[in-house]
């Protein structure tokens, strides 16, 4: 008999459902498969019993309020979990039940063995011996990146009102779409949301903790050449294509993600396309330094600016996007977010895995808009493709993490 009776239930409910986002749509949320999931969110949110359950309008989230129940003035605690899952097929998914798992079998996940768990391949599966996991048929992902964490928070707040003598601030929930898309949390309404501090459940294993993400940029090089045959070329062509193999050649060789761990930063090219007459390159920027952030825009401005003026004319255009900020600047000024979920897991047995995330998370958005919002463990492993899998017993573990950050709270008010 588990303590969280509807927590693997729902979850398995949860990732039944085809919620894959759609990074080529404008819309908010970016398909409607989106808005009917969130429908079914508030009838459920609204049957476990919470309040002030609606769709926030700017964003498409769906918001929930659980009421203090006691009278101290606890800081309003936010658990925010995306339900749209990443750019993988997700139509028709089969999760499996691997009952008591041994930490080192292969796990065939469709019956042919095509796509396997294998310890060899997936060192993490050592972690997992005497748990029951559950995984995909191998056709899908799972859609624990991050159904896992919707359960959770929605399994927590069931707990508490089945136990009001547990002691607890006002709770707010937000679950939202589009994250694997990178536009859900534009659009984060934390005046509606009204947390004064705020956790994703979103992250990885057991013990993850994540509040240092990368500063990101997009930016692109659009380069103009001259096109004339290749027989009167001579002091004439300017090839668009070597003029950006030339841009390319003259960034840090060393920076690029291949090459680079930690908290080092790169650049990385991710698309190409060229010809004699143009070329385009397409970068994005990162480090988790906000100095050394700047310092590579700048870099990679100059040297555009340089080749132009070597050419005597504006042969390459730059446009550098900022997307998100390291949330450790924001975190770092009150730290109390970060130890109530550290001392949390410390006060059950669980080790805080504390690192630099080489990405971002809606985290890194949410925390830039006045609420300081890291990153907690929501169980998931291998996620966005076939070898997705969860234990259930770290979904309760979770679960108790976001209990015990609660009742902390509320004790230490
Ligand atoms: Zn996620």
């Amino acid at each position: 008999m588990t303590k969280y009776a509807n927590l693997i239930p729902r979850f398995l409910d949860y990732v039944k459902v085809n919620t894959r986002s759609d990074p080529a749509s404008t819309t908010i949320p970016s398909t409607p498969r989106l808005t009917d999931f969130a429908q079914r969110l508030v009838k459920d949110l609204k049957a476990i019993g919470l309040s002030n359950v609606h769709i926030n309008s700017q964003s498409a989230y769906v918001y929930a309020t659980l009421p203090a129940n006691t009278d101290k003035a606890v800081k309003k605690i936010g658990f925010i979990a995306h339900f749209d899952t990443a750019d993988f097929n997700a139509e028709n998914i089969q999760p499996q039940i691997v009952k008591d798992y041994d930490g080192q079998s292969v796990i065939n996940l469709d019956e042919a063995g095509k796509y396997q768990l294998d310890p060899a391949v997936f060192p993490n599966l050592k972690n997992y011996q005497g748990d029951t996991l559950i995984t995909t048929d191998g056709t899908t992902l799972l859609g624990a990146d991050d159904k896992s964490g919707v359960a959770e928070i929605m399994a927590a707040a069931e707990y508490l009102l089945a136990h009001p003598e547990i002691k607890h601030g006002e709770i707010e929930i937000g679950l939202g779409p589009d994250e694997e898309v990178g536009t859900g949390a534009d659009h984060f309404d934390v005046a509606d949301f009204g947390a004064d501090l705020a956790y994703t459940v979103d992250g990885g294993p057991l013990g993850q903790l994540e509040y240092e993400t990368f500063n990101a940029a997009d930016a692109q090089v659009k380069i103009t050449g001259t096109n004339v045959h290749p027989a009167e070329a001579k002091g004439v062509m300017v090839n668009a294509s070597q003029v950006a193999m030339d841009f390319h050649a003259a960034l840090p060789a060393h920076d690029r993600p291949e090459t680079t761990e930690g908290r080092e930063g790169f650049f990385h090219l991710y698309r190409i396309t060229g010809d004699v007459d143009t070329a385009q390159l397409s970068y994005i920027i990162r480090d988790h330094d906000r100095q050394l952030f700047e310092d590579r825009k700048r870099l990679f401005q100059g040297i555009a600016d340089r080749m132009n003026r070597a050419y005597g004319q504006k042969r390459l255009e730059v446009t550098i996007k900022d997307q998100y900020y390291n949330m450790r600047e924001i975190i770092e000024k009150n730290m109390t977010v970060v130890d109530l979920a550290k001392d949390a897991m410390e006060a059950l047995q669980i080790k805080p895995l504390i690192f630099p995330v080489r990405g971002g998370t809606d985290g890194s958005k949410i925390s830039f808009m006045g609420l300081p919002t890291p990153n907690l463990f929501a169980g998931g492993e291998n996620m966005h493709g076939h070898y997705e899998y969860v234990s259930e017993q770290t979904m309760e573990r979770a679960t108790d993490v976001l209990l015990k950050i609660v009742t902390l709270a509320e004790q230490r008010a």
